[in-house]
């Protein structure tokens, strides 16, 4: 059976470290490949790489930088198929949604292409006489990227690609669960062109994420996974001086006005709750209906739920299966806390029959009415095609409901009242709303982030606030060749 190795400085590395984990094809139910997990020795040996990469990354010029993300694009978009191929074996999401994954991360890279236009500093002439002011980008050094299993191309595309953009050398460290995409796309940073070192990939579990938060050499660390360990890596990121930025959990809401048009509204449920099995951090985990609408829009995702397709997601199906046995058990037992707790099971996913092996982790779409806002159904985040009603009197109890959330990465409002819409995006503590829109990933040239349990840190992940995050700024005052000066003077500096 095939080890996956790390990749550091442009090649296959082994590394110390004799324990591996194995990695599953999640519609079989079996384990297809071992990957390796990396001991501290191997994380300080890629990150030695990266460090000694940096110096001639950091000063190639910009047009060389941004010529080798040109053709990093190309040949990404050129072959998202093939890495496409890859998420389905090892994540199961089907196909279609593999590639829109990968279309995602493009848009960072395009927008990363951009990086000499978005790394400029200010100049400001003769801000006292004679005096000019400007300020200058200059990357961090080596930066560490840690991610999660729902997205093994898209989260590490959030980052990487500014990261490299700005100059810096990079350490990734993808889920265990699904590692290989990592690695095609360590292949693909070579084939462009990306001196050896400046991307580097290491597998592992918390040994290698805490050798990596310990490291004295890395300057920052950026981090997506669930809400307990984002505030463990930014707690300990940030005692060990580093830059972080650690995006967590989600529990987000879709709030359906009376006025809303129901059956845009029962496509956007379907889409958004079930989409990747559920397992995606914008999916959408609760409806809160403003009455009277809950029968009709129940009865509409009903409808609309009979005809979805569980199966291969190389088999044209709607949706694939869960990650892990473990997690497909535990999002099932979800379903037994619903019916404890007094909630209408409607549509129960666990009796579902799937176009693929028997073996597979599978778990149909779920739909759960009368939720209680006290159950640990409507509490936890799930992760799993479980989507929840809660039923409300009007638009204040629902944005009451939203806010009381110990999350605040998604939302959506659902309604053809512009007032209310408005009103809703001034009041509503979320991070990223979407208005008749249910999952507002925002696009490239825009950064995405949650606020409360949704992300510990300052700067939200890609566009603008990346530039922030991956450069450290100085301001440069100077005076040139005047032959006057104002002689000695212990006075604090002014302008003059
Ligand atoms: P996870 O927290 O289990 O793992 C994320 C990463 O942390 C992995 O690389 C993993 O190896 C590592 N890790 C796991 N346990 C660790 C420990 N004890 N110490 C140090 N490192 C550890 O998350 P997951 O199950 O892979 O991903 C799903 C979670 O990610 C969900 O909670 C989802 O909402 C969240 N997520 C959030 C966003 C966002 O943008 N906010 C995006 C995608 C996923």
């Amino acid at each position: 059976m095939e080890t996956l190795d790390h990749w550091v400085s442009g090649a296959a590395f082994s590394g110390l470290s004799t324990r591996t984990a194995p990695v599953y094809n999640p519609a079989v139910g079996t384990v297809s490949r071992e990957v390796r997990l990396a001991s501290v020795a191997d994380v300080d040996t890629a990150v030695q790489a990266a460090k000694a990469a940096f110096p001639a990354w950091a000063g190639a010029s910009w047009s060389k930088r941004q010529g080798v993300l040109f053709t990093f694009r190309e040949l990404l978009n050129a072959r998202k198929l093939e890495v496409a191929e890859i998420l389905t074996n090892e994540h199961g999401k089907v196909t279609s949604d593999a590639l829109g994954e990968v279309a995602r991360g493009l848009e960072v890279v395009e927008f990363a292409t951009g990086i000499p236009h978005l790394a400029k500093g200010e100049y400001s002439e003769n801000v006292s006489t004679g005096v000019d002011v400007y300020s200058l980008l200059q990357p961090l050094g080596v930066v560490g990227i840690i991610s999660p299993f729902n997205f093994p191309a898209m989260v590490p595309l959030w980052f990487f690609p500014i990261a490299i953009a700005a100059g810096n050398t990079v350490i990734l460290k993808p889920s265990e669960k699904d590692p290989s995409a990592a690695i095609w796309m360590a292949k693909l940073w070579k084939e462009a062109g990306l001196p050896d070192g400046v991307f580097n990939v290491v597998h592992g579990d918390k040994e290698s994420v805490d050798a990596l938060l310990e490291h004295p050499d890395v300057a920052s660390i950026s981090f997506v996974g669930s809400t307990p360990i984002a505030k463990y890596i930014y707690e300990t990121a940030a005692r060990n001086g580093k830059r972080v930025q650690a995006l967590g959990g989600a529990k987000n809401h879709m709030l359906v006005l009376p006025d809303a048009d129901l059956d845009l509204v029962a496509d956007s449920a379907v889409n958004a709750g079930f989409g990747s099995a559920g397992e995606r951090c914008m999916a959408i985990a609760v409806i809160v209906a403003v009455e009277p609408v809950a029968d009709d829009l129940i009865a509409k995702i009903t409808a609309r739920v009979a005809d979805l397709t569980v199966g291969d997601g190389t088999r044209g199906c709607d949706m694939g299966p869960l990650i892990t046995k473990e997690h497909r058990d535990k999002v099932a037992g979800y379903i037994d806390i619903a019916i404890a707790d007094g909630a209408t099971v409607v549509v129960d996913g666990r009796g579902v029959t799937a176009d693929g092996d028997a073996g597979g982790f599978w778990l149909g779409p779920t739909l759960i009415d009368r939720v209680a806002v006290t159950s640990d159904v409507y509490l936890h985040e799930i992760f799993g095609p479980v989507l929840s009603v809660v039923r409300v009197a009007s638009y204040e109890e629902g944005v009451e409901l939203i806010n009381s959330s110990r999350y605040g990465n998604g939302t959506a409002i659902f309604t053809n009242d512009g007032g209310a819409a408005r009103r809703f995006q001034r009041e509503v503590q979320v991070g990223m709303i979407g208005i008749n829109v249910p999952i507002p990933v925002p696009v490239g040239y825009y950064s995405f982030g949650g606020w409360k349990d949704s992300l510990f840190g300052d700067t939200k992940a890609y566009g603008p606030d990346a530039i922030r995050f991956f450069t450290r700024q100085k301001a440069v005052t100077s005076r040139w060749l005047d032959p006057s000066h104002g002689g000695i003077n212990l006075g604090f500096p002014q302008n003059a």
